[in-house]
């Protein structure tokens, strides 16, 4: 285990700025490799099939969960949404750290999984912020804008089962946080 990299959960609600964040966080670590996950959403404007996710059928998606290709996954907002195992597996034998950007309930599988993971939640700076994120972004309806808000409010509770939270009032103090915490995770003492 000691060469391997560290695995990195990464929650938070919609909106609070993840994608933002990991992609400075990718620019200041070059050892840092970003899943790439599988759902059944369709892509939004702009979004690359195999870049953004493997945007895939309800049917593969369930024949990949049934045949053990996940390593969690889960359904939001209408949708399922997976990560593939292989990539991760690989890139940790050999040294990268690895990023999951999903939601809670995946990250709880993960953390079940694999005890040595390092769960993150990124949270907003407030509510209000949240939903003018979302609204600016002008990516969703009303309709699904409100189910996400409804979402991100109990998703927040979440954040206490995960190990660190951040603030996004800044992107970049919010990447240089977190860059923090991986280098605390890869000091900690081995007790065993
Ligand atoms: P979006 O549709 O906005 O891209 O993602 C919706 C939610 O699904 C986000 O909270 C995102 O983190 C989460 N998500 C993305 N990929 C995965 C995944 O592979 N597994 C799980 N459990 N959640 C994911």
């Amino acid at each position: 285990m000691k060469n391997k990299g560290l695995l990195i959960v990464f929650s938070g609600p919609s909106g609070a700025g993840k994608d933002t964040i990991l992609k400075r966080l990718l620019e200041k670590n070059p050892n840092i490799r970003l899943s790439v996950s599988a759902t059944t959403r369709s892509p939004r404007a702009g979004e690359t099939d195999g870049k953004d996710y493997y945007f895939i059928t309800k049917e593969k998606f369930h024949q990949m969960a049934e045949n053990g290709e996940m390593l969690e996954s889960a359904g939001y907002c209408g949708n399922f949404y997976g990560t593939p195992k292989r990539p991760i597996e690989q890139w940790l034998s050999e040294g990268f750290d690895v990023i999951l950007e999903i939601e809670v309930q995946g990250g709880a599988q993960v953390k079940e999984k694999c005890p040595d993971s390092v769960g993150v939640f990124v949270l907003p700076p407030s509510l209000k912020v949240l939903e003018n994120r979302l609204r600016n972004r002008h990516t969703e309806s009303d309709e699904v804008i409100e189910k996400r808000l409804a979402v991100a409010q109990s998703e927040i509770l979440q954040a206490v089962h995960y190990d660190y939270a951040v603030i996004n009032n800044t992107v970049d103090q919010a990447a240089d946080e977190i860059i923090h915490i991986l280098c605390a995770e890869k000091h900690k003492v081995q007790r065993d």
